[in-house]
């Protein structure tokens, strides 16, 4: 019997499926018995702490319970160390989750998203999902962010900006001159979220979270964070969304569903967030490793575009895919980009240093 036919709404026809990467089981059967660095999904290698696994464990024991619909202990937590209000904190399950749940509360059809561009895929995806129009801001041909552009297009009344800062895959992001501009254009009328997944990677002089700013301004913002990058916890799927609206955590938390973050999720990131130790020194290491293969790499006369990320995006003056499956023989997986005009950039996270190492190797045997 044929299986029977359905059409999805309109706007699925037009998405492609999430880029989500090789696992450890599909590269393995071609890395010929040789460690595998997988460096393709910005992960933190190092992982969380002792206190961290031992309050997963704890949680873990209680399986028949519902978790905290509105993570109280951990919303706490996130207000100590943000200074957002607790009542406009989100939890999801990642910030992934978060960005489908503010696609679907804030955009009708028809609507406009200003994005940067080359963007994280999801802050579209979502967009097209729900019928809005996706503008992009390319980069100039200097690869740098169009500020120019991107606050000209912020002026306009649009229904969402919806940026990353750190950006990914470019690595790129806004200075706290820029940020400061972006905040003065935005339109009244629009909400800014800008996505934060990198930010414990950015600190320093040249970068100030929007976290800053919240306080402050008197324009809708959303801020995603995720547990998922430098507090290593990517498998638990966690972040969080703060804000200065109560409009927006309201839709937010009325088109989520109830039970969106898991126990063990809101345990660790509670505990990961309380000790910081560990992410301290993963990120401590990833700024010296990015730096180290950043001259590497810029050595073998590729351009590496500046990173505040846990990752790199590199020209490879050939065609990435090619580059990404001859890297694979090597036992290294790297992101090869697809979008236009990027199809030469592989993004490569910062890993441990001998999977950093393995891949310089590789890399310079196979191009
Ligand atoms: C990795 C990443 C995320 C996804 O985070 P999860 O919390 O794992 O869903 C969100 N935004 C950007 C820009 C990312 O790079």
């Amino acid at each position: 019997m044929r299986p029977p036919r359905f059409s999805a709404r309109s706007e699925i026809a037009a998405l492609k499926p999430y880029n989500s990467g090789l696992t450890l089981d599909d590269v393995a059967a071609r890395a010929g018995g040789r460690r595998i660095a997988k460096l393709a999904s910005n992960e933190n290698p190092h992982g969380p702490n002792e206190a961290t696994k031992k309050a997963m464990a704890d949680a873990i024991s209680r399986p028949f319970l519902y978790p905290d619909p509105s993570g109280r202990a951990l919303v706490d937590e996130i207000a100590a160390q943000t200074g957002a209000e607790k009542s406009r904190i989100v939890l999801g399950d990642g910030s992934e989750d978060l960005l489908n749940v503010l696609a679907r509360a804030s955009l009708n059809a028809g609507d406009e998203v200003v994005t940067l561009f080359p963007s994280f895929p999801l802050h579209e995806d979502y967009a097209i999902m729900m019928g809005a129009e996706v503008t992009r801001i390319g980069l100039t041909s200097e690869f740098s962010i169009d500020t120019p552009a991107l606050l000209k297009a912020a002026a306009r009344p649009v229904r969402l900006i919806l940026i990353a800062n750190p950006m990914n895959p470019a690595g790129l992001w806004l200075t706290p001159k820029d940020l400061d501009a972006l905040l003065d254009a935005q339109h009244p009328d629009s909400l800014l979220c800008l996505d934060e997944a990198y930010v414990e990677y950015a600190a320093g002089p040249d970068f100030a979270s929007a976290a800053t700013r919240l306080e402050s301004h008197d324009k809708p913002l959303l801020i995603l964070r995720t547990f998922s990058k430098a507090y290593g916890l990517a498998a638990l799927r966690i972040g969080y969304g703060i804000s200065n609206s109560d409009d927006v955590i309201r839709a937010m938390n009325l088109v989520r569903t109830p039970f969106n973050v898991n126990a063990v999720a809101q345990a660790a990131a509670l505990a990961a967030m309380t000790r910081t130790d560990a992410m301290d020194q993963a990120v401590a290491h990833t700024l010296k490793e990015r730096a180290r293969m950043a001259e590497t790499l810029t050595g073998m006369g590729l351009r590496v575009l500046p990173s505040k990320g846990n990752f790199l995006f590199v020209d490879c003056g050939q065609p990435s895919i090619e580059v990404a499956d001859r890297l694979i023989d090597h036992g290294v997986v790297v992101k090869p980009w697809k979008q236009e005009g990027y199809e030469t950039f592989i993004r490569v996270s910062v890993g441990l240093t001998w999977e950093n190492d393995q891949f310089l190797e590789a890399l310079s045997r196979v191009l």
